[in-house]
């Protein structure tokens, strides 16, 4: 019977049915940070348990690294002790650890498919929400919460319960100044920020063959802010060639075997799907959003709608039937496991060269991983963005949560590449936050306010 990815990698992990009517999932991968872990080895250590499978989990510190400077101690007494936490738990239970002072640290889940952890057809486990992220290479990702964390560490098994899986194809192409970061925003606000509750997201479709494995990182990245469980795209030759020489990916024979095993788990053709939604890549504009969830956006062009939420406008300053275009911005901010890698930087680089930062705006770059920031200056990206004003910081979440010093402070807008907008995520209770793709992030930092990036892009049609 012609079958998704989804149930395939669902019943190749499956160990058994559990009373509840979940069932038990084995994890092929667990990756740890600093946030989620320290209560979970905690639990552990109480019960006087060892981690089960300590080759499969790998660890990095991300949220509340200082990334202006990264030496230790970290100034902040309380993220200098999350830190030695999991560099005590990781090598008590002989887990790698990447700090800050290692060329593999970086976001989560910008060193999973980086190192070539992340493969297709694995099931992963993260004790943050944005797991989802790894999907881009075929895998089914969840994200999960600390004492989940502590079931994984214990025994590699996650419970939990069957999705539905809806297909999500964007055909056709994406005009030039939209992004994939457009398409998820798009998704997100057609659907609905709980469409997805109880689904897995498998997007396809034209578009998204056409689209780089980063940039199929971005739209799985985002699933979560649509309700989805997971989002996944299905491997391909773009997969295998991402993975191919990769530290952690297998080498040589073990490649080409693993290709063959990973090809098998692809959605076979005809395989049915819960429900179906189709988008017309063509009709997506850059996309920014107004409000306090990522749903509440609009194309560039468009007026927030006459019925828009009382609570999101009241909170951002805006009016129904008002235009986000034009809005004056505070901060730039160029980051996150959305929209950090290197492509985003040279996407935004291309908007900045040869400009100037608006002088009323602070705009930051921050790199998701020491190796995307080495790459970067390979490129002379620190150069292009230092010239016209921009911060070139180490790796780290930074300002997409409010977890280290880099913060908005009081009633601040900023233009932000990240993924979430809600009240407070960006570390003060007011700030507020205009989630777009880097390109538009980095426009709007030139102009000092929203603008639609086709305008600084020659011989494109705003
Ligand atoms: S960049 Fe933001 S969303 Fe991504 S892992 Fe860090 S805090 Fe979470």
């Amino acid at each position: 019977m012609a079958e998704t990815l989804f149930h395939k990698v669902w019943d190749a992990h499956a160990v058994r049915k559990l009373p509840s009517g979940q069932t038990q999932l084995f994890v092929g991968l667990h990756l740890v940070h600093e946030v989620t872990t320290p209560q979970a080895f905690d639990m552990l250590r109480q019960h006087g348990w060892r981690v089960a499978f300590p080759h499969r989990t790998f660890g990095t510190i991300d949220h509340i690294v200082p990334t202006s400077t990264q030496q230790r101690p970290f100034l902040d007494v309380m993220a200098e002790e999350m830190a030695t936490s999991l560099e005590r738990n990781c090598r008590e239970h002989g887990i790698p650890l990447w700090t800050p002072d290692h060329e593999n640290q970086g976001i989560v889940h910008v060193i999973g498919p980086e190192l070539g952890l992340t493969q297709p057809a694995m099931t992963i486990a993260c004790g943050d929400s944005h797991t989802s992220t790894h999907g881009a290479l075929g895998a089914i990702a969840f994200g999960i919460g600390t004492s989940q964390v502590r079931d994984v560490l214990a025994s590699q098994c996650l419970a939990l319960d069957p999705l539905m899986v809806r297909r999500v194809d964007v055909n056709g192409a994406l005009r030039p100044g939209v992004f994939a970061k457009d398409v998820i925003l798009t998704i997100i606000r057609r659907l609905g920020v709980q469409g997805g509750v109880g689904r897995a997201y498998e997007y396809g479709g034209t578009a998204v063959d056409a689209m780089t494995i980063d940039e199929r990182m971005t739209i799985c990245n985002m699933s979560i802010e649509g309700g989805a469980r997971v989002g996944y795209v299905n491997p391909d030759a773009k997969t295998f060639d991402f993975l191919r020489g990769r530290p952690f990916a297998p080498q040589g024979a073990a490649f080409d075997r693993a290709v063959t095993w990973w090809k098998s788990m692809a959605s076979d053709r005809g395989a049915t799907y819960d429900d179906r939604v189709v988008f017309d890549a063509a009709a997506i504009e850059p996309t920014v959003t107004w409000g306090i969830n990522p749903g509440q956006s609009v194309g560039i062009g468009e007026p927030i709608e006459a019925a828009a939420d009382d609570e999101a406008l009241a909170f951002m300053g805006f009016r129904p039937g008002g235009r986000v275009a034009g809005t004056k911005i505070d901060v730039a901010f160029i980051g996150s496991c959305t929209n950090s890698r290197l492509s985003d930087l040279e996407a935004a680089a291309a908007i900045v060269r040869g400009h100037r930062v608006a002088s009323h705006v602070k705009a930051l770059v921050v790199p998701g991983s020491q190796a995307v920031r080495k790459a970067a200056e390979a490129r002379g990206l620190d150069r292009v963005f230092t010239a016209a004003g921009f911060e070139w910081r180490g790796a780290g979440c930074s300002m997409c949560l409010g977890m280290n010093p880099d913060r908005l402070e009081g009633r601040q807008i900023c233009a932000s590449s990240s993924n979430r907008n809600f009240k407070g995520r960006m570390g003060s209770p007011t700030g507020r936050t205009l989630l777009m793709s880097p390109a538009m992030v980095a426009a709007a930092a030139i102009a000092g306010e929203v603008v639609d990036v086709r305008k600084m892009m020659a011989g494109v049609p705003a």
